[in-house]
């Protein structure tokens, strides 16, 4: 949108009729682009609400008293389990910035009638607790219109300007070899209003960005905030890859830094840096759909009171999370045209892709469970398996390293043994035995192909290991409350893992990420493999 109510409110006919033809066509120009905007948005949703309300940036809220539902409730849907019950969580006060001067004082709510019901939490226009922390900011930073958003010419340095908003942020500065360290760094922004000579006031807007993702609204993209892109990378670190709940968090930040966020700050700095990182998610998809070799493993995820799967799949230079339903529908979802091959478990969902290896790790664990078991044909059948496969693991090392060797006509013999064993106990009475030699009989040419290719992996460890930080911090976090916050924690634990498997540190990408995306920018690509990875 080019022009924001302020200056939409100002223009009349009088201002119209006093401008010149180039003028007059600039603004019509403009005007046209903003009514083709407003119909589209119009089109697409004719309640308006595809931005929920409490998305909506503090200047551009309706007067204090009128219906809005508070953030706070928003937020609280979101967080983590363990600090659900936080005495504070529901009714603290945001720690953003307070109002700009624009919005009305809450002393006006006091005039209007009494509204029936009560909301919990806090009451629009009750006197915000706000931030209780004032703060000696290191630098003031003027932010001035630089054109009219009128006439669109620019504006001289001179021109008639006033303060009309403003708010402080808290940043961190990357400490480096030369000055390590933490260090907070409090900056005021001043917000102008100026005047131009053909009489238009324009002011200078903070940058907004745009949340496509229906699934991680609400939530909205701005750059008015008191967390600064810096430390809402540091919260997020803390969180994800150090594992800390958002209590210890605050704990943290209070006592070593000296700064109070609120849980509800914490929750909403790390779902908005989830939708910094949104648009990234078709790169990592792109990536994983083009390559030649990907793991893909899945393990139980509490949402709510749903029990779902963190699904993952990881190739060379690519991993990827997902939240979902244990079927066949996420894989057709993420997976499409995927024609490399993929290492996997033995499951159903896995079944109808052409290339696919097996994990041998599960198949010679079960082969293990029926030697440790009390059935005598079992124990043989287990033996039978293990060495068989310990043969073939020995043989694929040494063709890792020597000369071309045809595996599957070398151990012909080998294999045609263990299958005959295998149908001749199809129907076995022992369960397990049973079901081991179905399942050999059944995934026959998945669990041998490896033999074709000796540089295949023999094992799913790469997606193992990929799930096992996110095991550990399933206990920490209790898994996640809604859709929100699993598609925020997969979006950036895809993120975080994907730069550290391709030899970056995440951290400063994510800081570029969120600037970039607070200010209306696309966010970077991912950062390249480093060379030699
Ligand atoms: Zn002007």
């Amino acid at each position: 949108m080019h022009l924001s109510d302020h200056s939409l409110s100002q223009l009349d006919e009088t201002y119209v009729q006093a401008l010149d033809e180039t003028r007059l066509r600039g603004l019509s120009l403009r005007l046209l682009e903003d009514l083709k905007e407003a119909r589209e948005r119009l089109r697409q949703n004719p309640t308006n609400s595809s931005r929920p309300p409490s998305s909506r940036a503090p200047w551009e809220r309706p007067p204090v008293g009128d219906e809005e539902p508070s953030d706070d409730v928003d937020v609280e849907a979101s967080l983590p389990a363990q600090d659900r019950d936080a005495p504070d969580a529901a009714s603290a006060p945001p720690d953003e910035p307070s109002h700009p001067p624009e919005t009305p004082a809450p002393e006006h709510a006091a005039s209007k009638p009494e509204k029936p019901k009560r909301k919990p939490g806090k009451q629009p226009g009750a006197p915000g607790f706000g931030r209780t922390q004032v703060f000696k900011a290191h630098e003031t930073i003027i932010h001035r219109p630089e054109t009219c958003a009128a006439c669109a010419e620019a504006l001289p340095a001179d021109a008639p300007s006033v303060c009309y908003a403003g708010f402080q942020s808290v940043d961190l500065p990357w400490g480096d070899a030369e000055q390590p360290g933490l260090h907070l760094r409090i900056t005021d922004h001043r917000f102008h209003d100026t005047l131009c000579g053909c009489g238009h006031h324009t002011r200078a807007r903070p940058g907004e960005g745009r949340v496509d993702d229906p699934a991680l609204e609400p939530v909205a993209l701005s750059e008015w905030r008191l967390v600064g892109p810096g430390l809402a990378t540091l919260i997020v670190a803390l969180h994800l890859r150090f594992r800390m709940s958002y209590r210890r968090i605050a704990e943290f930040l209070h006592d070593w830094l000296g700064l109070s966020l609120s849980v509800g700050t914490l929750d909403r700095t790390l779902r908005e840096t989830g939708a910094a990182v949104s648009p990234l998610e078709q790169e990592l998809i792109t990536s994983v759909v083009a390559s030649h070799l990907l793991h893909a493993d899945e393990t139980s995820w509490p949402q709510g009171a749903e029990l779902l799967w963190l699904w993952v799949f990881t190739s060379a230079t690519t991993t990827l999370f997902v939240v979902a339903k244990r079927g066949r529908e996420v894989l057709d979802r993420l997976l499409p045209g995927f024609a490399g091959w993929l290492m996997s478990d033995g499951w159903q969902a896995y079944r109808h892709f052409p290339q696919r290896l097996r994990c041998w790790a599960h198949l010679t664990r079960k082969a293990q469970g029926l030697i440790d078991s009390f059935d005598r044909e079992a124990q043989a059948f287990g033996h039978h398996v293990q060495t068989t496969f310990d043969t073939l693991i020995g043989a694929i090392h040494a063709a890792r390293d020597g000369p071309p060797v045809d595996l599957p006509i070398r151990h012909a013999v080998l294999l045609n043994e263990l299958h005959a064993a295998c149908v001749r106990l199809l129907g076995h009475r022992h369960a397990k035995t049973r079901a081991l030699a179905v399942e050999l009989w059944n995934d026959w040419d998945a669990i041998f192909r490896v033999l074709e290719n000796p540089q295949w992996p023999l094992t799913n460890n790469d997606a193992e290991r990929a799930l096992r930080h996110w095991v550990i911090a399933r206990r920490i976090m209790m898994g996640t409350r809604c859709e929100a916050g699993s598609r925020t924690f997969t979006l950036l634990a895809s993120v975080i893992d994907t730069c550290r498997q391709r030899g970056h540190v995440p951290w400063p990408y994510l800081v570029g990420v969120i600037a970039e995306r607070r200010a209306g920018r696309a966010a970077a690509p991912l950062p390249a493999p480093m060379p030699g990875l």
